[in-house]
């Protein structure tokens, strides 16, 4: 659902000529169609070719080269004065919430960006069947009541409710939710008309495997990002020291992309990737070493138990 008119009332409004499009790399396909339609507007267009992860992830490179640089499909966390954030709203009938069967009374609300936009009429309607429901606001990095990001749950934080409502596809985000919370989590896919309950198990078998296989190595890096909204140099440098404290050395390196292609031509036995946290969730498979959280590196280094795992957070 893009809304073309809205784009280009924008445009005008910056007084852009030559404009910057930058999408993420499931909706790349759309580039052509989109370049065609604002050329026949007036415009000319330079398309990103760099990944695109989210809003923390601006081409600000393009933006240095165009008037103004459409940024697709993510709510904002950085505000600069020539990036246009453009939504991608999934609709979807929030009709089909009347026949979940969702035993808990008190529900927290939650969801990914695309379908966030329409938390406030499936409250209703849950409403009226008889639940009490909870959408609440996160921190800045969140921009609608009950937007879950895969760095940021912070709509839960202290939640009430007894079970958690996700709606949204795949599974990242509500097994997120659910080490967040310790609640049980419910998910709702308008697209398939999925609906389950989620577990967890499977996915803490594969991250326990991750630092275990982490234990026979000698050697570790810390992962930096120079992604504007994924650097946590500073949390890299309180993990060495931790490092240093109990006796193991480990390097910081600082890179663009994290990828296994960027780390082909180093030796490390592990890696502990202080970006994106999905780096190390979705993507670890791809990695010849284990890619660990910075909680998990904890687990590692002897200073936080299992007990205590934790998803990692960009808050
Ligand atoms: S750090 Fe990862 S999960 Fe967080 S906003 Fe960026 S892409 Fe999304």
């Amino acid at each position: 659902m893009l809304d073309i008119d809205w784009i280009v009332e924008r445009l005008r409004e910056k007084n852009a000529k030559l404009v910057g499009v930058q999408l993420p790399d499931g909706l790349k396909y759309k580039s052509d169609e989109i370049a065609k339609c604002l050329e026949s507007r007036g415009f000319k267009v330079i398309i990103s070719g760099s990944g695109c992860y989210g809003a923390c992830d601006i081409d600000l490179d393009l933006l240095k080269e165009v008037d103004a640089l459409l940024h697709f499909a993510h709510t904002p966390i950085f505000e600069f004065e020539n990036v246009i954030y453009v939504p991608y709203r999934i609709d979807y009938d929030v009709n089909d919430f009347r026949r979940l069967k969702i035993e808990e009374k008190k529900i927290a609300l939650i969801a990914s960006a695309q379908y966030a936009w329409k938390l406030e009429e499936v409250k209703r309607v849950l409403e009226e069947i008889g639940h009490e429901v909870e959408l609440k606001k996160g921190s800045s990095r969140v921009k609608m009541p009950g937007q879950v990001l895969g760095c940021n749950y912070t709509v839960l934080r202290n939640s009430k409710a007894e079970a958690v409502l996700f709606v949204g596809d795949g599974l990242f985000h509500p097994i997120g939710a659910k080490i967040y919370t310790g609640k049980k989590v419910y998910r709702y896919s308008p697209l398939d008309r999925e609906f389950e309950e989620v577990e967890v198990e499977d996915f803490l078998r594969r991250r326990m495997l991750s630092v275990s296989k982490a234990m026979d190595a000698e050697r570790g890096a810390i992962l930096v990002s120079k992604k504007i909204g994924q650097k946590r140099m500073g949390l890299a440098m309180k993990l060495k020291k931790m490092a240093d404290e109990v006796g193991r050395r480990v390097d910081v390196i600082y890179l663009d992309e994290i990828t296994p292609e960027k780390l082909a031509n180093f030796l490390y036995g592990y890696y502990v990737n202080t970006a994106c946290p999905r780096i190390s969730y979705d993507d670890f498979e791809l990695f010849r070493v284990p890619i660990l959280t910075p909680q998990e590196f904890e687990i590692l280094m002897g200073v936080r138990s299992w007990e205590e795992y934790e998803m990692d957070e960009i808050a």
